[in-house]
């Protein structure tokens, strides 16, 4: 047996990429895994992410998912839910991820790694593979340095040279590899290196992008039109804007983010005589754009834009204010004071476990960031203003209580404009995100994708339309389950624009009571979920329990009345349910509406307390279900049946 202490420590981290791609033996063709682990070693974003591809089917493209946030079980043991998925769902359906690396380091000295054991769970029967550990870095990149003769090539910095630093800033020489290196990328240097002369950026010497482009075409040794790891750099002059300090101009063609370029005689231009220590902060200046240009290349974008939502990347967080490679320093308050030479963790997660093609250059065309997160300052002229907006006052919510948002598109222009009346509800147009303040952000994704049939509508000067929508849950489960304070920003994107609300906060408190603790852990289900935005249909026992449990338990709380609608919605017509015991025929049994119950339940949750159900179910939401109510009286003639009165207008029938 192994001597227990030394098995305790952990001369390496586990975090890396392991694989199965040495595997030998029949089980190897059947399918290609790779996963990156990330709990350990520098930055760590105690995240896991994976890569799986059944080899047998040529065309398949990988499925990959995300873990997070991952949670050390026990000692070299780390679990967590699968928190996003592309590509084929039914290669990886199950919901948990639990890795096991042993801490042995004598595996290390014969030149590998440990194993890996990881186990899918939940769902489906658990699935457990071992990987072999492949690399400490969870990608690898070839860069080619080429330079324009007589250009400076900066590609190291003297941390500390320039005295306006963080004082916690460690001295060092720290070299371009060294910076991707502590970001996960592993940097081999192309041993080819040109020189291009200047003739090549035509007669000004200034450098255009599609100069830059027939360069890299020219003189970059290992050019490929097809996706590969690898950057072609170029050390250059002046480029003939002169704002420009730096370019990542391969940004047109079908395979973009392979090349970018360093404008050394622009920020020697730009950069004003008297600055303190001016040839330190030129220098830095140099490493630092070197180092952004290529991030651009990795497909990060300018850290005060944001996210493009068809990446479905839920990780980017607004870090307009922090001071990391991709943020301008122009556009963070003493940047060098702060900069600690690094990228965000939102970055660094994207760098690292976004699926491949996303990050891969000449895969994913770059992608530049909206302007999302700068709030609507007016000055654009935009014809459209989108709001969003909660009924409760600061918009704080009770422990449980289901949310909901109206969103709202206004005309704000001076003539009348034409939009698709189902513009707002239309599936895939309007988005919510929902950030945490740790950072965590999240998509909204509702249960259904409506689809409309377009329907142009003309909107006069500041009319509106609006939308409300049930945001509490969705196809991911509950969205606002633990307490505290959330951010939440609206987005319309349609062909012509793209429209986004400011940020807007809600928090929900703490539950005030144990039973509303016990009632949580049946309560936050998808099925609870769906429940309350179709109506709770009969044949699901386990949340008409549920819901009724809320109803008796909690009856002076808001979620009590968002549950009796929902019940309501069951009984106040006929079912049919599948007959699924052993011992009855197959079929459909019919469940009749039950009319005195749904009188009761919309009586307790409309007319018990009327300002009440307004202030919970929000003034607009209360006028559509008092009026749905009355149609269904109407209709169903339960009004002739025995039993409470409803609201104080109907009495005058
Ligand atoms: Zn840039």
């Amino acid at each position: 047996m192994a001597n227990p202490i030394s098995e305790r420590v952990r001369i390496f981290p586990a975090s890396g990429t392991y694989n199965n791609a040495h595997g030998s033996g029949v089980f190897s063709v059947l399918h290609a895994e790779t996963i990156r682990l990330d709990v350990d070693g520098t930055f760590p974003q105690m995240m896991a992410s994976g890569s799986y591809m059944r080899t047998l089917a040529r065309i398949a493209k990988p499925t990959y998912w995300i873990a997070y946030p991952l949670k050390e079980v026990g000692y070299g043991i780390w679990e967590g839910p699968i928190y996003g998925l592309w590509g084929d769902a039914s290669l990886i359906p199950h919901n948990t991820v639990r890795i096991h690396v042993p801490p042995i380091s004598s595996y290390r000295l014969v030149g590998s790694g440990p194993p890996m054991t990881v186990t899918f769970s939940g769902g489906p029967p658990a699935v457990t593979r071992v990987l072999e550990f492949f690399s400490p870095d969870f990608r690898e990149v070839t860069v080619e340095y080429d330079t324009v003769q007589d250009s400076p090539r900066v590609t190291s910095i003297n941390t500390c040279a320039h005295l306006n630093h963080p004082p916690s800033l460690r001295c060092e020489n720290l070299t371009f590899d060294n910076v991707f290196g502590r970001a996960g990328v592993g940097i081999s240097q192309s041993q080819r290196r040109s020189i291009v002369p200047l003739e090549v950026a035509g007669g000004d010497s200034a450098w255009s992008d599609a100069e830059l482009d027939d360069a890299m075409h020219r003189y970059w040794s290992t050019y490929s039109d097809a996706p590969d790891w690898a950057i072609w750099v170029l050390f250059a002059g002046k480029h003939e804007r002169a704002t420009r300090l730096g370019s990542m101009f391969d940004l047109s063609d079908a395979n973009q983010r392979q090349g970018c370029a360093v404008f050394n005689q622009n920020i020697d231009d730009y950069v004003p005589s008297n600055y303190p220590q001016r040839p330190e902060h030129l220098a830095r200046m140099r490493f630092y754009d070197l180092v952004h240009e290529t991030g651009h290349c990795f497909n990060l974008h300018h850290a005060e834009l944001t996210y493009n939502i068809q990446l479905q990347w839920p990780f980017w967080n607004d870090i307009t204010s922090y001071p990391t490679f991709m943020n301008y320093p122009e556009h963070v308050s003493d940047f060098w004071g702060k900069f600690e030479y690094r990228f965000h963790d939102s970055e660094l997660k994207f760098l690292r476990h976004a699926p491949d093609n996303l990050v891969e250059m000449g895969d994913a065309p770059f992608y530049g960031g909206d302007p999302l997160f700068e709030p609507d300052d007016g000055k654009a002229p935009r014809p459209w203003k989108l709001d969003v907006a909660l009924h409760r006052p600061q918009g704080v919510f009770e422990f449980l209580e289901p949310v909901t948002l109206v969103a709202t598109l206004t005309n704000t222009s001076q003539h009348p404009q034409i939009i698709d009346e189902a513009v707002l509800e239309d599936g895939g147009n309007f988005a919510l995100v929902i950030a945490r303040m740790d950072g965590r952000t999240r998509f909204w994704r509702p249960f259904v994708q409506r689809c409309f049939l377009p329907t142009p509508r003309v909107l006069e000067s500041q009319q509106t339309l609006s939308a409300s929508f049930f945001v509490g849950s969705g196809l991911d489960g509950w969205y606002f389950a633990e307490p505290g304070a959330y951010m939440l920003q609206g987005v319309l994107k349609t062909p012509e624009t793209t429209i986004a609300t400011n940020p807007l906060p809600l928090r929900i408190a703490h539950p005030r009571s144990w039973d509303e603790e016990v009632v949580a852990q049946n309560f936050f289900t998808r099925d609870v979920g769906r429940a309350l935005a179709f109506g709770a249909a009969p044949s699901r026992s386990g949340v008409i329990k549920t819901l009724r449990e809320v109803v008796e338990r909690l009856p002076d709380r808001a979620v009590s009345r968002h549950a009796a609608l929902a019940l309501a919605q069951g009984v106040m017509r006929g079912h049919r349910i599948l007959r699924t015991a052993s011992n009855e025929e197959r079929g459909f049994s019919l469940i009749p509406a039950d009319h005195e119950e749904a009188r009761r339940l919309f009586q307790c949750a409309l007319f018990d307390n009327p300002s009440a159900a307004a202030e919970s179910l929000g003034g607009e939401a209360y006028r559509r279900e008092t009026e749905r109510y009355a149609a269904y009286l109407k209709q169903s003639g339960a009004a002739q049946i025995k039993g409470p009165r409803p609201q104080p207008r109907n009495r005058k029938k």
